[in-house]
This record gives structure tokens, C-alpha cells and sequence, in this order.
């Protein structure tokens, strides 16, 4: 039995959707970007594309004040979101397998640093894409298998956050998150 002092907060509700992240009408959607944070291919350039030029040079402002040689692996740094429904835009970059980046700890790193970023703003709302699964050549299935052991593993640690959703872009990475989150 719980108390109003003994409850800390509620965990957040995780769900796996298929879907286009730039839709999402959540506060924060996080964009796998590369270091660079000056746009890209894939979903990230899709962020770009509807967000508009507000959100290259509020990333432009975050490479001159906070990360000059780029973000790194695994970081998450928040931005406007220019046109786009949602507030924030959390940019972190993903390993890249094609590289030699095949650390698990690297890409659990984004969920949970994106998550700690999206604390930190205020957002109650995140939605995530399936990092590093495209040009970054990480299997859907092993993308998934860690975004489920960050979000149901670290669930409780999340105060403040009321929703996670994975939009997941394809048939095939959605059902590899369904896998994952069963
Ligand atoms: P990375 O370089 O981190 O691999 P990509 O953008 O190439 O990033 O791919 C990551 C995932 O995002 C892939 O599963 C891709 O199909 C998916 N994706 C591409 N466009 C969108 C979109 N508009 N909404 C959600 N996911 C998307």
C-alpha cells in the first residue's frame, strides 16, 4: 500500500508505434543526428525538412556555444523545434556499427541521455525513432533490444516523464520493437 509521502511518481507509459516522427505531438521528439548537428539523411533530415531553418541554426547556436568539435556518441543536447508540433527537438548521435561502434553501452547511452535531456527541459512527453537502425547499419532487433532495457529497465527513474513512445518508421523495426517490448 502506498502513501501520498511514499509514492515518488508514476513510470511512464511506453508504447511502439508505426508511424513518421515528424508528426508526433509530443513535447520533445528526438532526432538521431549525426555529430555534426548541421543535418543529414534519413530521419533526420526529415526533422529538418519540417521543422524549417529555425532548427539549423538553433543547432548552428548549440555547435558555436556548447559543442564546437560536434556532439559525441551517445550525448543528447536539446533544441527548439521550429515549426515542428512538438517543443524540443533532442538531437543525440548514435554509434555508427558501419565504424566499428558496436557497443551496446554507446546506444543505450542515447535513450538514457536523451530521457535525463528531456527531464531536464521539462518535457512530459518524449517520442524516440529507432536510432543507429538505418545508415548507422545497427539490426532493428539489436537497436530494439536496448531502447527496451533503458525505458523497462530504467522506467522508475524517470520522474517527471509521462510518456515514451518508439515510432518506429517501417513494418519490420516496428515489429523487432513489438519483439523487444513483449
Ligand atoms: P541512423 O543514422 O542513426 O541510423 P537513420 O535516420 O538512417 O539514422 O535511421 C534511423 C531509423 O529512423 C531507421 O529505422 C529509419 O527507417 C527511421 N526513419 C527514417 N525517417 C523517419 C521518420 N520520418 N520517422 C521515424 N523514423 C524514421
Amino acid at each position: 500500500m502506498t502513501g501520498p509521502g511514499l509514492t515518488s511518481h508514476n513510470a511512464p507509459r511506453i508504447e511502439c508505434v508505426l508511424g513518421d516522427i515528424t508528426h508526433e505531438v509530443t513535447d520533445a521528439i528526438v532526432n538521431a543526428a549525426n555529430s555534426t548537428l548541421l543535418g543529414g539523411g534519413g530521419v533526420d533530415g526529415a526533422i529538418h525538412r519540417a521543422a524549417g531553418p529555425a532548427l539549423l541554426a538553433a543547432c548552428r547556436e548549440v555547435r558555436r556555444l556548447q559543442y564546437p568539435d560536434g556532439l559525441p556518441v551517445g550525448q543528447a543536447v536539446a533544441t527548439t523545434a521550429g515549426r515542428l508540433a512538438c517543443r524540443w527537438v533532442i538531437h543525440t548521435v548514435g554509434p555508427n556499427w558501419r565504424w566499428g561502434q558496436t557497443d551496446p553501452a554507446l546506444l543505450a547511452s542515447c535513450f538514457r541521455r536523451s530521457l535525463q535531456v528531456a527531464q531536464e527541459v521539462g518535457a512530459a512527453s518524449v517520442a524516440f525513432p529507432a536510432i543507429s537502425a538505418g545508415v548507422y547499419g545497427w539490426s532493428a532487433a539489436a537497436v530494439a533490444k536496448v531502447a527496451a532495457e533503458v525505458a523497462l529497465g530504467e522506467r522508475t527513474g524517470w520522474a517527471g516523464i509521462k510518456s515514451v513512445r518508439f515510432v518506429l518508421f517501417s513494418q519490420q523495426v516496428f515489429e523487432a520493437f513489438q519483439r523487444a517490448f513483449a
